[in-house]
């Protein structure tokens, strides 16, 4: 008997000294995806350290999804951001035939998001979340590149253009009507996935005074009035009473999230109420976190949001 409580006393302190080692194992860089698998390097232009960073393709990614989409979506929409950020980055990478960042002629692409594409090391990416999270965040940010290595939207044969917002707001648009040249893949379509989104919809309070400041309008002349509008809501065209501008640079005048807009005149100003976060054409993000928490896979959403294009592999380093 005493034989056997010390045999099972033996087994458990063994049991104790492994526990360690088996955690360790089960969650350590062993296991990780190969966010290297993209086998190419990629010369990023750092715009917050002013430095030239020479990255293999997957790990550039990985900080790119890691910047543009929050790490607390469904791996599926993670995976079709990560499709997204590579097509964008191949079709400027310089050694494949891309024109690379026109800001920064050593680099193939930038980290300033008003001119390339954002991106974020692992270090600001971890530290933004919780840190109960920060494992598991990265390690699906990793899969998500991993599990789409090689993968690029094409239409017709060619790397689309491949855009893309935070809300549209129950439909996207027309890319001719948000900015001028038409596009056959950047079509509008509905969604009905994105109305759980934080950014669905804000209401702006602001003085007429301070409209007519921003729009560039003497307070007499202010009389704003939509001269074009998309089917979804959109505004294409619309009167300042002085000139006429179109959508995005209303809203971007305005600090508005997005140009599907209406607005109510009280005695104290304006209250402009918009719908959605953003240009609205090409993929819906928080659409296509509400598509794969549906059980879509990243290519279905990349479908439905880009129209006849198809998920192509492209042979890098060749
Ligand atoms: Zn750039
Ligand atoms: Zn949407």
């Amino acid at each position: 008997m005493l034989k056997k409580a010390g045999l099972v006393l033996l087994l458990l302190i063994l049991l104790l000294l492994l526990l360690p080692a088996l955690i360790v194992k089960s969650c350590g860089g062993k296991t990780l995806p190969d966010a290297k698998g993209d086998p190419y390097q990629v010369t990023v232009w750092n715009h917050k350290t002013q430095e030239l960073m020479r990255l293999p393709l997957g790990e550039y990614l990985a900080g790119v999804v890691a910047a543009e989409m929050p790490a607390s979506f469904d791996l599926e929409a993670l995976k079709a951001q990560a499709i997204v950020a590579r097509t964008y980055t191949v079709a400027k990478i310089r050694a494949a035939g891309g024109a690379g960042c026109s800001a920064h002629p050593e680099a193939d692409i930038c980290t300033n998001s008003a001119h390339c594409q954002a991106w974020v090391s692992k270090e600001e990416a971890t530290g933004n979340w919780p840190f109960f999270r920060q494992r598991s965040y990265w390690r699906k940010i990793l899969r998500a590149v991993a599990e789409t290595e090689s993968q690029v939207v094409t239409y017709e044969g060619k790397m689309i253009d491949a855009v893309y917002h935070s809300t549209c707001g129950g439909s996207t648009e027309n890319c001719e009507d948000v900015w001028t040249n038409p596009l056959p893949y950047l079509r509008s379509v509905q969604c009905g996935y994105c109305a759980s989104s934080p950014r669905y919809t804000e209401t702006l309070s602001l003085g007429a005074a301070q409209v007519a400041e921003k729009l560039g309008v003497p307070p007499e002349e202010l009389k704003l009035t939509v001269l074009e509008s998309t089917p979804g809501g959109r505004i294409i065209k619309v009167s300042t009473g002085k000139e006429t501008l179109r959508g995005l640079e209303f809203r971007q005048k305005l600090g508005l999230r997005s140009a599907k807009v209406t607005w109510l005149m009280g005695k104290d100003g304006y209250s402009f109420t918009s719908v959605g976060y953003g240009h609205g054409v090409g993929l819906c993000q928080y659409g296509a976190d509400g598509m794969a928490r549906q059980g879509y896979l990243a290519e279905d959403i990349i479908k439905k949001y880009y129209t006849g294009v198809v998920v192509s592999r492209v042979k890098l380093g060749e």
